[in-house]
């Protein structure tokens, strides 16, 4: 699967640390986070129910 940060489209599968969790509404979609976006909690986007949150 592809290892793309939901929030800013950097590619994460060669970094240390990220978060990869379900989408919250749907449980569908899978959102990924890099660090930086985490931190600075940028918003996300669920590819499958258009939800989008921190
Ligand atoms: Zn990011
Ligand atoms: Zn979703």
């Amino acid at each position: 699967m592809k290892l793309i940060c939901s929030s800013c489209g950097i590619n994460v599968a060669g970094q240390e640390e990220f978060v990869i969790f379900k989408c919250p509404n749907c449980g569908e979609g899978t959102i990924i986070r890099c660090r930086k976006c985490k931190k600075l909690s940028r918003p996300y986007k669920c590819d499958v129910c258009n939800f989008e949150g921190p």
